[in-house]
């Protein structure tokens, strides 16, 4: 019987497969196929990760037993008795060479598959001695992954967890997990999996923005999905209604087979628009920039026609690297990749902005990850005026790139004057500092994010000090009216055109145009063609969005003249639910 499961639509496009069930914390393992002649390569690593591990576990017992009998701890004994016994089970031995020999999963994955099915048959034990032992498999588990971990497989491809094509592969994987944290998600951009859902999570979370980076479909906040989904259950999901069908009838799964078609043929028909200068009918040029997480992303924004990168969010190289953080020559490089990428276009890099709902690592604590109200505690600059010798690293890293092409420095969520003083104070010394040791770098423009309502009321104090300005409408929908962006209990609170944000907005862009300093949007509503409308009526004349969104978005551009939006758009602006003007 097929069951649908409601969540929230991030990411559009449908997606038809099968499940994969992965904990969030094992989505870092690397997930790849196998070639056929592979197969045996594989169950050969694992049989050696397991030997390796069950002679560990022996050594232990030796040691204990030479203590003699009364040092030695009997419980620890049994226990290890117990994970030898989980090694040689034959669940999970027959299970993970299923995932291998039939789906042609890597070791790791199949691995960590299996141990996905054990779990849960676990938790459904009614002996909580027998419950307990699921902590056991895990360790075991982890130990085995731990082993693997150091010998280099022979089969992944260059080492990442990238698609391998295998004809005998035919249905299209995807991803189920509980949470994906944005360093999971970047693991999972390099994976094979065509779309993915998640119990939690909000619409504007790092995660969504991610996954529509990544042009997936995808769901979140689609609550216990994770636990209705079976390992290989088939799936739709439906990016664009936020709806997840789970064991579909032939009828839906035809109906959706189409669907996904018509996506084809318009995406199609949109990449004909790639060279078409975005201008409106009234002949005003829109600047259309492309967000980016990564210096590779680099590609998808020049094949989408972007005229520049308005926002590269430098902190993804800083996530997921077990607290070690990028050095100025690593920093340095991946800069420059993306400014030489862009090919002579204009790179903005955002210093950056860990904390929130982006841990610089799963269950860290710097960056006041482990405080009460992550979102209001040490983000961004925040944490980067506390580490200002980290924070130098990255401002010379930045400064030098820009010896290779035009850079626009950014500094995220500042609301103080002290903050703006004290950054400038900072730039100027990675300048001096560049300048002392001889090694070259260039001028860069300086921009401010704001996303913070302090910041929004106070836009001349910032038009002072920074050379153009970069709306976050993300975090000023957050900060405004007070929801976690991150949280689905509160999503429908989340409203990007509440009178309040669009009061923000509106005078943030006048304020800019009336003296002559650049402002765009860089915040999710960029990339919205619903809002594509009221944004130039508002003014707005430079978006910056994902690279996947920028031709729907010049489409409506296109189409649109802006001297009668303008008037519409101070109805919009005045009225109390504008929400309701808005398909006018
Ligand atoms: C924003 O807040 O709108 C923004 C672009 O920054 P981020 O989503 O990375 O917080
Ligand atoms: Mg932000």
């Amino acid at each position: 019987m097929t069951i649908s499961i409601h969540g929230l639509a991030v990411s559009r496009g449908i997606a038809i497969g099968r499940a994969v069930i992965v904990a969030s914390s094992r989505v870092d393992v690397a997930h790849y196929f196998v070639q056929a002649e592979q197969v045996e390569s594989e169950i050969e690593r694992l049989r050696h990760a397991r030997n390796a591990v069950a002679e560990e576990i022996v050594k232990v017992q030796h040691s204990l037993h030479d203590l003699g009998p009364n040092d030695a701890h009997p419980e620890l004994t049994a226990l290890l008795d117990v994970h030898l016994m989980l090694l040689q089970d034959e669940q999970l031995t027959s299970g993970v060479k299923h995932w291998i020999v039939d789906r042609h999963y890597n070791a790791e994955w199949a691995l960590t598959t299996q141990l996905e099915v054990i779990a849960r048959q676990f938790d459904e034990m009614e002996d909580p001695y027998l419950r307990e032992r699921k902590a056991d498999l895990e360790q075991v588990v982890e130990r085995m992954l731990r082993f693997m971990r150091g010998v280099a497989s022979p089969v992944a491809p260059g080492g990442e967890a990238k698609a391998v094509h295998d004809s005998s592969i035919e249905a299209p994987l995807v991803l189920i997990a509980h949470d994906l944290s944005p360093a999971d998600m970047l693991q999972f951009k390099q994976s094979v999996f065509a779309g993915f859902v998640t119990d939690v999570g909000g619409k504007t979370s790092h995660t969504a923005i991610v996954a529509r980076s990544m042009d997936i479909p995808a769901v979140v906040g689609a609550r216990s999905s994770s636990q209705l989904i079976q390992q290989d259950d088939w799936v739709i999901i439906d990016g664009d209604a936020g709806v997840v069908l789970v064991d579909p009838s032939p009828i839906l799964l035809a109906e959706y087979g189409f669907k996904q078609r018509q996506g084809e043929v318009e995406r199609e028909r949109l990449s004909r628009l790639k060279n078409t200068p975005a201008v409106t009918l009234d002949g005003q040029k829109i600047e259309l920039l492309a967000n980016i997480e990564q210096p590779e992303d680099a590609v998808a924004a020049l094949k989408a026609g972007a005229v520049g990168v308005g926002l590269f969010r430098s902190e993804f190289l800083f996530m997921g690297r077990a607290g070690k953080l990028p050095d100025e020559e690593e920093q340095y490089h991946a800069y420059r990749r993306a400014v030489e990428g862009m090919q002579g276009l204009p790179v903005t890099i955002r210093t950056v902005d860990v904390g929130a709902d982006k841990p610089l690592d799963r269950g860290a604590s710097r960056a006041g990850e482990d405080h009460l109200n992550p979102a209001l505690g040490l983000r961004a600059i925040r944490w980067s005026l506390a580490e200002p010798a980290m924070f130098l690293v990255q401002l010379r890293a930045i400064l030098r790139a820009a010896a290779h092409g035009p850079v626009h420095l950014l500094i995220p969520m500042l609301a103080h004057a002290s903050e703006i003083r004290q950054t400038l104070a900072l730039v100027n010394r990675a300048r001096e500092q560049l300048d002392n040791a001889g090694i070259a770098h260039r001028h860069v423009k300086l921009g401010a994010m704001i996303e913070v309502p302090a910041a929004a009321l106070t836009i001349p104090l910032f038009l002072r000090y920074f050379d153009f300005l970069s709306v976050g409408t993300n975090d000023l929908i957050q900060y405004t009216l007070a929801i976690d962006r991150a949280d689905e209990a509160v999503s429908h609170l989340y409203d990007p055109v509440h009178p309040a944000v669009l009061h923000l907005l509106a005078s943030t862009i006048e304020q800019c145009r009336a003296k002559g300093k650049g402002v765009s949007v860089c915040g999710e509503m960029a990339g919205d063609v619903s809002l594509t409308r009221l944004l130039l009526g508002l003014g707005l004349r430079s978006f910056s969005m994902h690279p996947s969104q920028i031709l729907a978005v010049k489409q409506q551009i296109l189409r649109c003249d802006t001297t009668r939006l303008q008037t519409w758009a101070q109805s919009v602006l005045a009225a109390e639910d504008p929400a309701a003007l808005m398909t006018d």
